[in-house]
């Protein structure tokens, strides 16, 4: 077993483009609890990397609280591809709910709807749909978006518009025009700085949780209780060992009432597990997983990489105390 006070850090490439970034960075390491991930996006800085660490810290110091389920359901990504390779990807993924990207720049809404048209295709009429914009669309395009959009029948729409207060006159709009699409706040919750803004105001239906730029399994736990919403819990983008607490999260959670965003090992190529965290049959199993000496040497970054992840880990610490 590798040394425990040693900090590993991976370098791992993506299959896809995905938020402007081709490869993905972090470190990992293991405490008396048990192993621990932190990856902090290369775009996050000083203090908004403390969550991150303080996620990290409760997996390796303190490990997770008790599961009240031992399955999680997945939903699969469509991303802003066109009609038959959205098919495809939704068909082949064994997921009864999908998360369609819109609202791409130098897209249509009927690039959107045809893409949303071809999921329902694929899922039947049992499959749940679910669209994410990012916070990509203004307040009147918006309104057309999803009264065009949600003649499928919408789970929910994702962060439509950018701000909380944009969410909360938009969720009160649609209401008023008859238009039945709840909405979930994703980036007004971990990027806003003050996720309980988004209860207060009354701007989302649904809550998106991630464990690590919201500080750990337990704070989720807590905020969860505070926005008083249903939650889903999504990934940053981790290897297995970052994605085992966002599973742990949403087998805690008291309830539970749709898929997670945590079926996302299969955008990196490679993992630093043995027994990689992915669905089977748009379910992941809640059980621990084990870190390979092997893949930890084979994903290693470059030793300047490393360098610079360690500044980073020190200068965060400073930060957090
Ligand atoms: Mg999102």
């Amino acid at each position: 077993m590798a040394d425990p006070a040693e900090r590993f850090a991976y370098d791992i490439g993506l299959t896809t483009r995905f938020r402007g970034i081709t490869r993905r960075q972090g470190m990992v390491w293991r405490g008396p609890a048990g192993w621990a991930e932190w990856s902090p996006f290369l775009d996050y800085h000083g203090a908004e990397l403390a969550p991150w660490l303080a996620a990290a810290e409760e997996a390796a110091e303190f490990g997770f609280p008790a599961a009240v389920r031992d399955r999680v359901p997945v939903n699969c990504t469509i991303p802003a591809v066109g009609p038959e390779q959205a098919y495809a990807i939704a068909a082949r993924s064994g997921c009864g709910t999908a998360k369609v990207k819109v609202a791409e720049p130098g897209q249509s809404l009927a690039d959107d709807q045809a893409r949303v048209d071809a999921v329902r295709d694929a899922l039947g009429p049992a499959g749940r749909i679910r669209v994410d914009a990012n916070g990509g669309w203004d307040h009147e395009v918006a309104v057309e978006a999803l009264r065009v959009l949600s003649r499928v029948e919408l789970e929910y729409a994702e962060q439509p518009v950018a701000s909380v207060e944009e969410l909360a006159r938009l969720r009160r709009t649609l209401v008023r025009k008859g238009i039945s699409v709840p909405i979930a706040a994703d980036e007004s919750i971990r990027r806003s700085g003050d996720p309980e803004r988004v209860a207060a105001l009354g701007a989302a239906d649904v809550a998106v949780l991630k464990v690590q730029p919201l500080g750990g399994v337990r704070r989720c736990l807590e905020l969860a209780e505070s926005l008083g919403l249903p939650v889903v819990v999504s990934s940053a983008l981790e290897t297995s060992v970052g994605l085992a607490a966002g599973v742990a999260l949403a087998a805690a959670l008291p309830e539970l009432p749709f898929a997670c965003g945590l079926n996302t090992r299969a955008l990196l190529v490679d993992d630093l597990v043995s027994d990689s965290l992915i669905a089977v049959d748009g379910e992941i199993a809640v059980r621990p997983v084990s870190v390979d000496v092997e893949a930890l040497q084979r994903c290693a970054a470059a030793d300047e990489d490393r360098a610079a992840w360690l500044t980073r880990l020190d200068e965060t610490r400073e930060v957090l105390a």
